[in-house]
């Protein structure tokens, strides 16, 4: 939180303290007004004082003025003193309305002819020497307009105000030396002081000793402007203090409630700003949570309003766009339009129906994806969540390849391949046009993966995919189904002859040789064809139906293609009644064998025979071995029955020696099966029973039959017998030439669809002499199967084929009837 953002916070100590200090301030200020009234109050006291003792002072002169200065005074004091009149007109007139206690009448000798001294003539003398210098100076004024001389002085210890005048006539020219002077005395305690209180109104009003002043408040009293005699001393009233006695509890109540307000009103506020303060804390706390929570997400929040104008922005700088995104820039400035609008939409509806929005959209190149959340917030504004989902949408697109793409070959797997042809059929129904299914079977695969492992067998469907793609039509689908199998989707085909014409296309495709794993292969597969809508209404009828026509072809034992058509339900139906029946054929005595000669071309002589096996079970017709020979190796039955062959063929092989000559020998099939059993005891065990020479014995192993170690050391251990070994079908499997020389075969026999097209194709035509070319350049001897004209065996002659064996020489026949030939021998008919 920043330091700056802080509220602040009151000290709890101040306001009573501040309250405090204004209490004092207030009494202090009372107190010195206070104080500076009673000083006002006090010098206006004394200036009243002093006004009116200079009042009474002058009302004393005036008064001995108005006695002295009276031409019946000067004829009745100076001239002739007359006492009666003397106390009639001044002594006892005076005491009585005067308060003058001394009324005198002083000689220029300072001799006192006429004293009047409290109420009565007396004799007096004049020994105050304050009274005597006022003599003195009234005698100096004598010819003054204004002659009466004012002051005080001590006179027995008293103090008396004196007031003395020259004794003159009015006119001032008639004064003549020497003067005598009226003095008239006032007691100042007893008569001037009362006046003097009454007239300021301060009746505590007191004359003290000279010295320091025991009084608030003193006059000096002087004896003119020379010694000091006393004091006038009073107390003067306090405003000031009375205003504060009186107002100063009724400011101090007043204080105390207003300061008892103040602190209650400032607790309340104190309060009021603690809770003000936390909160503001807490907002403060929060919104920086909610900025590290926020900057710690790699999510990009937009404040926005309802126009789409950036409020807030936080998040990664290069965060949604390469250039960073600023408060006030407009979201359609920064975005892409088609974004930009999307974000316009999302906003109204969160605005309008305050729903989270969301939507993915999709940034830059390569695209980066992201989420965008939109909510509503208050005042029409919105936030904008967006988060970077890339990683999650490569993911997304890697499972939906994976979910619709095979990982090998990179091919649509079934799942695709199927929806491609449900597009297909409902294209043809618009259309009217034909859609071929094609399921395809590499024949043997599973035999190059037992030998040669899976890494070779992988290879051989890479490269068998790839063959397939490149000869398709782009709008047609090459999809795997499982293991070996591969679906061919051809929409619109406009007859089954087309379809027929990519079949074979694709076929011949894959029988070119190749190298897999250092070998050289001819692959080959096996098709099952049927087309929509002629087969089936659905996806499921067709796949059912070209696998049924798939598994005729694979049951023929024969590379090619196979239509679909209703009877193979009926042939299904065959297999599974063959599988129930074929468990008790052996022991029902029902199986027999057959042979067929097979003729030498340059002796022109049959030199051996191929032992096959037939079936004629006692309640149903006959069934042929290409039906019942797979079941009986699928069902494992091949096993016993195989070994019942080689001592069946062994023992009736041994029995034509005689007739048919030394070189004679027999042909005996073995199925794969077989040859995983211990089959070198079954050999020794069937040659010692028939006491057939092993060089008499000749083992038929189909070329699908790869082997392995242990296979291959059966072979060479037959071989080591002096048993002779023929691969049968020759270019009908995976014939690898280094097979051929890695084993010790002494025979090649080129299959019966080569030969039934030498001369008709000329592919198949180069392909025999080229199989027959190679075999005779590693030592082996050749024998052409199903020849059944003349121009066959004549093109095999002349490819320089050893043996012959088909229906132009004979077909396979009973015992009995194989004898015959032996006997009469075969002619063989010209081409
Ligand atoms: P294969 O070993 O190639 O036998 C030759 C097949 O070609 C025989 O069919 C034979 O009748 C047939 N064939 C011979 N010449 C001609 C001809 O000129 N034209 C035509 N169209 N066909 C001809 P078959 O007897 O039906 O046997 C089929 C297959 O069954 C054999 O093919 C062999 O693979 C298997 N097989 C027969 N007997 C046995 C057996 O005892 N054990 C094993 N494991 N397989 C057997
Ligand atoms: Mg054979
Ligand atoms: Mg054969």
């Amino acid at each position: 939180m920043n330091e700056t953002n802080r509220l602040p916070r009151p000290s709890p100590i101040w306001p009573p303290l501040l309250l405090l200090l204004a209490g004092v301030l207030m009494v202090g200020v009372a107190l010195i007004a206070a104080e500076r009234q009673n000083d006002l109050e006090r010098e206006r006291s004394r200036v009243r004082v002093a006004a009116a003792l200079q009042t009474l002072s002058e009302a004393s002169g005036a008064t001995a003025r108005d006695y002295g200065v009276w031409d019946e005074g000067v004829a009745n004091l100076v001239v002739s003193l007359d006492p009666d009149w003397a106390d009639k007109n001044i002594g006892s007139w005076l005491f009585k309305y005067g308060g003058v206690s001394r009324s005198l009448v002083v000689a220029p000798d300072n001799s006192v002819p006429y004293a009047f001294v409290d109420g009565a003539r007396t004799s007096a003398r004049l020994d105050s020497a304050g009274l005597v210098g006022l003599t003195e100076r009234a005698r100096a004024a004598a010819r003054d307009d204004r002659p009466e001389v004012v002051g005080l002085a001590m006179l027995d210890g008293r103090l008396v105000l004196g007031a003395a005048v020259a004794i003159r006539a009015e006119d001032t020219e008639a004064v003549t030396d020497p003067i005598s002077v009226l003095l008239l005395v006032q007691d100042f305690s007893g008569y001037i002081l009362p006046k003097l209180a009454e007239t300021v109104g301060l009746p505590n009003l007191s004359v003290d000793p000279p010295g320091p002043a025991r009084r608030p408040a003193a006059l000096p009293l002087r004896e003119g402007s020379a010694a000091i005699l006393g004091q006038l001393a009073w107390a003067p009233p306090k405003p000031g203090s009375e205003f504060l006695e009186l107002s100063l509890p009724a400011s101090l109540a007043a204080f105390a409630i207003i300061a008892a307000l103040a602190i209650v009103l400032w607790r309340g506020l104190h309060g009021a700003f603690a809770r003000l303060h936390r909160a503001y804390e807490e907002i403060a706390v929060s919104q920086h949570r909610q900025q590290v929570f926020l900057g710690a997400s790699p999510d990009t929040w937009l404040r926005l309003d309802a126009g789409g104008v950036v409020l807030d922005y936080i998040g990664p700088r290069d965060g949604l766009t390469e250039q960073p995104i600023r408060p006030g820039d407009r979201i359609d400035q920064v975005m892409p339009e088609e974004i930009a609008e999307r974000l316009r939409q999302a906003t109204r509806i969160a605005l309008f129906c305050g729903t989270l929005e969301r939507f993915d959209f999709a940034l830059g190149v390569p695209p980066r994806w992201f989420e965008a959340r939109v909510v509503r917030l208050d005042q029409g504004q919105v936030v904008l969540t967006a988060s970077d989902v890339t990683a999650r949408k490569t993911a997304e697109e890697l499972l939906v390849r994976q979910a619709h793409y095979d990982t090998l070959t990179g091919l649509p797997n079934r799942v695709l391949a199927i929806d491609r042809l449900a597009q297909a059929m409902s294209r043809a129904d618009r259309g009217s046009t034909h859609v071929g299914v094609v399921i395809l079977d590499l024949v043997n695969f599973k035999a190059v993966n037992d030998t040669w492992g899976h890494g070779a067998g992988d290879m051989l469907l890479v490269e068998a995919g790839a063959r397939l793609s490149a000869v398709m039509r782009k709008s047609d689908t090459v999809g795997r189904l499982e293991g070996d199998e591969f679906l061919l989707v051809l929409p619109d085909i406009d007859s089954d002859e087309a379809v027929d014409r990519v079949v074979e296309k694709a076929l011949q495709a894959l029988r070119r040789p190749t190298a897999i794993a250092g070998h050289e292969v001819f692959l080959s597969a096996l098709a099952g064809v049927c087309s929509y809508p002629a087969d089936g209404a659905t996806t499921a009828d067709l796949l059912k139906n070209a696998d049924t026509a798939l598994y005729s072809a694979k049951r023929d034992g024969h590379s090619g293609a196979r239509r679909f058509h209703r009877a193979m339900t009926d042939s299904l139906r065959l297999r599974t009644m063959i599988e129930t029946r074929l468990q008790r054929a052996l022991s029902a005595g029902e199986l027999s064998l057959h042979y067929q000669p097979l003729f030498d071309l340059r002796q022109g002589r049959i030199t051996g025979a191929e032992a096959l096996l037939r079936w004629n079970p006692t309640d149903m017709d006959p069934v042929g071995p290409q039906h019942f020979i797979p079941v009986a190796e699928a069902t494992g039955l091949i096993v016993d029955i195989g070994r019942w062959v080689l001592d069946e063929a062994c023992r009736t092989a041994a029995g034509w020696r005689s007739q048919a000559g030394k070189d004679f020998r027999i042909a005996v099939n073995l199925s794969p099966r077989q040859f995983r059993q211990d089959i070198v005891a079954d050999v020794a065990g069937a040659l010692r029973l028939s006491g057939l020479p092993p060089e008499a014995l000749e083992l038929e192993i189909t070329e699908g039959l790869l082997v392995n170690e242990d296979q291959a050391k059966a072979l060479f251990t037959l071989h080591d017998m002096g048993v002779r070994l023929s691969i049968d079908d020759f270019g009908t499997g995976f014939s690898s030439l280094g097979y051929l020389r890695r084993f010790p075969f002494h025979t090649l026999k080129v299959d019966r669809s080569f030969v039934s097209n030498v001369t008709a194709d000329g592919g198949d035509a180069t392909l025999t002499l080229t199989i027959v070319t190679m075999a005779r350049s590693l030592g082996l001897s050749t024998i052409g199967e199903g020849v059944e004209t003349p121009e066959q065996l004549s093109f095999l002659r002349d490819c320089g084929c050893d043996e012959i064996q088909g229906y132009l020489i004979s077909r396979p026949v009973p015992p009995r009837q194989f004898r015959d030939l032996l006997e009469s021998g075969v002619a063989v008919p010209a081409a």
